[in-house]
């Protein structure tokens, strides 16, 4: 059974990497954000509290999160562990979730956020059928309109430069003290989220004793 937690900022590739791992070794990937986009998505009471947060370039509150977190936990269908993602968010969270699970790593992913700034103000989505894109790496087409359906590609109402500010200086307020805790534990492996996907994803492996990645052909 291996249980981790992922931080890092929004752009870090998160998901990504996660992802990786979790389908790798088999475990259940817990990300809070995409708990919350379903719920959104689907006009859920949950979903309305979070869009109003998400509008005014907030993060959703502490407690919504944590019941996220802890119902999703409470299904128990992680038989090989889980890498959570999203949580903890706070200090009183980061204890809670120390006491109540043995952990056997934190990844944090480590961008600056100047980096974060190119790749997340170069994040556009289709405004017909919603698929993400990222001028940095996966430009349309024909410029501002998607590839798959031909609607205008949009930005995000919360990636402008202002509601960006306002995210990241909440996230390192938020989370140094929650790596803090977590250092003391020594869980914490600090990994450099600025070269290529397959090249992070190695390091995350190589500081967590995992077999290596290997990368599918032609990728
Ligand atoms: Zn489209």
């Amino acid at each position: 059974m291996r249980k981790y937690v992922i931080i890092g900022v929004q752009g870090s590739g998160k998901g990504t990497q996660s992802g990786l791992l979790a389908a790798d070794l088999d475990l259940v990937h817990i990300a809070v954000g995409d708990i919350f986009r379903w719920n959104v998505q689907h006009h859920t009471k949950l979903g309305a509290q979070v869009r109003r947060t998400m509008a005014a370039g907030l993060l959703v509150g502490d407690d919504l999160v944590e019941g996220v977190v802890r119902d999703r936990l409470a299904e128990h269908d992680w038989n090989y562990g889980f890498i959570i993602d999203g949580f903890p968010r706070n200090e009183r969270q980061a204890e809670f979730f120390l006491e109540s699970y043995d952990i056997d790593g934190v990844i944090h992913l480590d961008l600056p956020d100047t980096e974060v700034r190119r790749r997340v103000l170069a994040r556009r989505l289709c405004s017909g059928c919603g698929m993400d894109y990222n001028l940095l790496a996966s430009s349309p087409h024909s410029p501002g309109q998607c590839d798959v359906c031909g609607a205008t590609l949009i930005t995000r109402e919360d990636d402008t430069e202002d509601a960006l500010a306002v995210r990241l200086r909440e996230y390192h307020e938020k989370t140094n003290p929650v790596l803090a805790i977590f250092r003391r534990k020594e869980y914490v492996l600090t990994v450099d989220a600025t070269p290529a996907v397959a090249e992070i994803q190695q390091q995350i492996r190589k500081r967590l004793d995992l077999p290596a990645y290997r990368p599918p052909p032609g990728s």
